[in-house]
């Protein structure tokens, strides 16, 4: 099946319309008509090629949300018509213990919702900046908010379990003092995440004298900035046994940490990545049941590279989500 798209050939070229083929729904298959994708700062890294090993052409996207339009024979977990969502997963190995844990965030074979490994046409798989896609129904979510809210439930797909999977791992609740670093697309939801957690959350600027007044008195630092930056000033704000978790992902390492920050109050440096199917579910049904939504500007699909510059000076507040119907036109 040939459907619309918009991609780059090339890490130097700008986004454009493109005609691409969906594989037939196979007997664990769901197709879905693709309603909304969300717009992640992962699609700019991977269509200019900034991350090795980027395979054109380059559809981006793993915010997918939209309405089952198929299912092969033997699916049980979907039916057409129902709301559902894609991530950043369609495969994994669906063997090993990640996979047996539900963890297939963390499957040595993991394949990413665009430019993973796959059989089908073009040899990699392209993404949500598309009319349709065709998914294994284990990587397939079931989204029960409001319809009207489809397009800002799309970034919870991505950025919505990369913060919430983290604050549940280290058992943020009721009585906590959180801190977020970093407000854009992740930073926004880990406080509306953190709060629904029952976590008193703070933002944490890198302003000194802001940053003095919550010295040693936060249990748990959420990072989200995706470029190099001293680490150190954040692990001043950490209480003792308090963990920073890192979730963006930059290019060259961070300066620090100091090794003195982490011992003298026997503190913790961790790192994350999105999160498993299981938790994916747990997420989106904790959003629905506590009314989390994302904060989301609306564009058309041939708004994109414009989307991209906007993105990259921070002027989005704080994820665009490109409406697929504009595709058709
Ligand atoms: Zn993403
Ligand atoms: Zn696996």
């Amino acid at each position: 099946m040939t459907v619309k798209a918009i991609g780059a050939y090339a890490g130097d070229k700008p986004l454009e319309p493109m005609d691409i083929s969906r594989r037939p729904v196979g007997p664990h298959d769901v197709g879905i008509e693709i309603a909304f994708c969300g717009v992640c700062h992962s699609d700019i890294h991977q269509v200019r090629s900034e991350w090795a090993g980027t395979l054109y052409p380059c559809v981006p996207g793993h915010e997918i949300v939209g309405r089952v339009s198929a299912v092969g024979a033997h699916v049980t977990s979907h039916k057409v018509g129902d709301l559902v969502g894609v991530g950043c997963i369609v495969n994994s190995c669906k063997r090993c213990d990640d996979c047996s844990d539900g963890l297939e965030n963390y499957c040595d074979h993991m394949v990413g919702t665009y430019n993973g490994p796959t059989p089908d046409a073009p040899g990699h798989t392209l993404g949500g900046y598309s009319q349709q896609i065709v998914v294994h129904e284990r990587y397939v979510l079931r989204i029960s908010h409001p319809e009207d809210q489809l397009a800002a439930v799309a970034p919870l797909l991505c950025a919505g379990i990369t913060t919430y999977s983290p604050l549940r791992h280290w058992n943020v609740g009721p009585g906590h003092k959180v801190g977020v670093v970093g407000i854009g697309g992740l930073g926004h939801m880990g406080i509306k995440l953190a709060n629904a957690m029952g976590a008193h959350e703070v933002v944490v600027s890198r302003n000194a004298d802001e940053m003095a007044v919550h010295a040693k008195s936060l249990d748990f630092i959420l990072n989200t900035v995706a470029a190099p930056h001293d680490l150190d000033a954040f692990f001043a704000l950490l209480k003792r046994d308090g963990t920073m978790t890192l979730v963006g992902a930059p290019a060259t390492p961070h300066p620090s940490p100091e090794v003195f920050s982490l011992i003298m109050k026997r503190r913790s440096l961790a790192g994350s990545m999105i999160g498993g199917i299981p938790e994916t579910q747990e997420m989106l049904n904790f959003c629905a049941k506590h009314g989390i939504v994302a904060d989301i500007e609306m564009i058309r699909a041939d708004g994109i590279n414009e989307a991209y510059e906007r993105m990259l000076k921070g002027d989005v507040k704080y994820r665009f989500v490109i409406e697929t119907a504009s595709l058709a036109a």
